[in-house]
């Protein structure tokens, strides 16, 4: 299968910086299902063309599937030729830096819409030149596509459901890598790989900026997620608030959301957490407020933008963490009456610290997994003894979820740095607990779907004070 890019854009070889791809050279990857090439058939100042052909092998495919045998047709099917999903993942494989929009050689032309000429010979549509249309001419493309006969000896079969499709339009190169990435596998409608939590996140980030507002979104979206309710349900519920002031966070819009991710970096997961751990907050009516373990200062961000919060502390270990936090915050340029509404200070949360009492709510958001177990004792004490706030929101991955996330081998953690992860009656143990010794309530609440049979993605608990 074969996915040329053109541009007439001058000097029209700046597509290999765009691309992160020399144009003088062949490159040659390797997928788990087959081979990827990176070439330029055209290389000039006046126009450039990268290609990118993906061999699949259907042998191993199959093996990959580990299926039984089904017969010849697990063989002999036009998963080597026809572009699809297959395609969007060595798009993914090949172009992950340019999908981001990053290019230190060029970063003004990474940011412009350039003239763009995008040709799929051999595309597997099924809906046809009239569906194709309604995904792509939204998003400013002009759409000509010639549906291939059945069989060209007989034309009264009618036509295939592959077109020779060329994408006209001036577009940013990443976002139009994006829209192919979620567009090729939805007018397939063939995924070819399981779908979980995992793959609703890779949707919403690489629909960032584009899906939440094309018309055709639902389809889209039930087509890419291959009809699955629950992930479909997650996917639009999140489009659906994703005009917020969020969505600019998302900083690496395909990256893998487990194990590589720094916790500062927030995926819509992520983000998700953030508007439970804002709603609890709202819930108890905390005025002033402890982010204990703020990292990079995603949630300081959400708590900055509502005026009901008169205090805020973010609290945490790592000078690293506070000095992303403080330039993701703009601290240096807010004006002084909202600089006094926060404060950043670098301590340990073993520590007990008297100065710490009297707040409305702290929150431990995604942090006692980072801390050895034996070590968590230490926390209780420092944050329900000593700080004792009214309201304390707490949420850690929930263990037993980790089978929905693909590519994640059993027994491995999310995060590198994280020393546990609970199951849900791990977690509510300790909870319960903790409650019970320092005086308050807890109640539980799930982050992300619910799955009915390993839970919700993330946990979170709210205790509260007894009356
Ligand atoms: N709450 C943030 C960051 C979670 S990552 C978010 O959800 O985005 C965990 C954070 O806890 C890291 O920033 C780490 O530096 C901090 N941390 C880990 N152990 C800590 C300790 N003992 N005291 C204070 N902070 C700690």
């Amino acid at each position: 299968m074969l996915l040329t890019i053109t541009t007439t854009h001058q000097p029209a070889t700046d597509l290999g910086f765009l691309l992160h791809k020399h144009p003088e050279k062949a490159q040659r990857f390797e997928l788990s299902a087959g081979t990827a090439h990176v070439f330029y058939p055209r290389a000039g100042e006046a126009e450039c063309t990268a290609a990118l052909l993906v061999e699949i092998d259907p042998i191993a495919l199959v093996r990959k599937r580990n299926g039984q045998p089904d017969g010849l047709t697990q063989y002999v099917n036009d998963r080597p030729y026809a572009a699809g999903s297959q395609l969007a993942v060595a798009l993914r494989a090949v172009y992950s830096t340019a999908m981001t929009g990053r290019c230190q050689q060029r970063p003004e032309l990474a940011e412009s819409a350039i003239p763009l000429r995008i040709r799929v010979p051999a595309l597997s549509a099924s809906g046809g030149l009239d569906l194709t249309r309604r995904l792509f001419e939204p998003l400013g493309w002009q759409v000509s596509g010639t549906p291939a006969p059945l069989d060209p000896e007989f034309p009264d079969w009618g036509e295939s459901r592959y077109l020779d499709l060329t994408l006209t339009g001036k577009l940013r190169l990443a976002d139009a890598l994006r829209q192919l990435y979620v567009l090729l596998p939805a007018l397939d409608g063939g995924k070819h790989y399981w779908v979980s939590q995992d793959e609703a996140d890779k949707l919403l980030r690489a629909g960032e900026n584009w899906l939440a507002g094309h018309p055709e979104r639902e389809l889209i979206t039930s087509r890419y997620l291959v009809h699955r309710k629950p992930y479909i349900g997650y996917a639009l519920s999140r489009l659906a608030e994703i005009d917020g002031p969020n969505t600019a966070e998302v900083e690496d819009p395909l990256a893998e959301p487990r194990v590589t991710e720094a916790p500062e970096q927030p995926q819509p997961l992520a983000v998700q957490r953030q508007g439970s751990v804002l709603a609890a907050l709202r819930a108890a009516g905390a005025r002033r407020v402890l982010d204990l373990g703020c990292g990079g200062g995603a949630l300081l961000r959400v708590l900055m933008a509502e005026p009901s919060f008169t205090e805020i502390v973010g609290l945490d270990v790592s000078t690293r963490a506070l000095d992303a936090a403080e330039r993701r915050l703009k601290l240096d340029r807010l004006p002084e009456h909202a600089r006094d509404r926060i404060r950043l200070r670098q301590s340990a949360l073993t520590y007990a610290d008297p100065s710490l009492a009297g707040y409305d709510a702290a929150v431990l958001m995604e942090v006692i997994e980072h801390l050895e177990p034996e070590r968590l004792p230490a926390l209780e004490h420092a944050v329900f003894a000593v700080a004792h706030p009214r309201t304390v929101v707490v949420t850690t991955p929930n263990s037993e979820y980790n089978v929905r996330f693909d590519g994640l081998p059993s027994g491995t953690f999310r995060h590198h740095d994280h020393r546990f992860e609970w199951t849900r009656a791990q977690f509510r143990d300790w909870a319960a607990g903790v409650a019970d010794r320092h005086g308050y309530q807890v109640r539980y609440l799930p982050v992300g779907v619910d799955d009915p049979e390993v839970g919700p993605p993330t946990q979170l608990a709210v205790f509260e004070v007894n009356a």
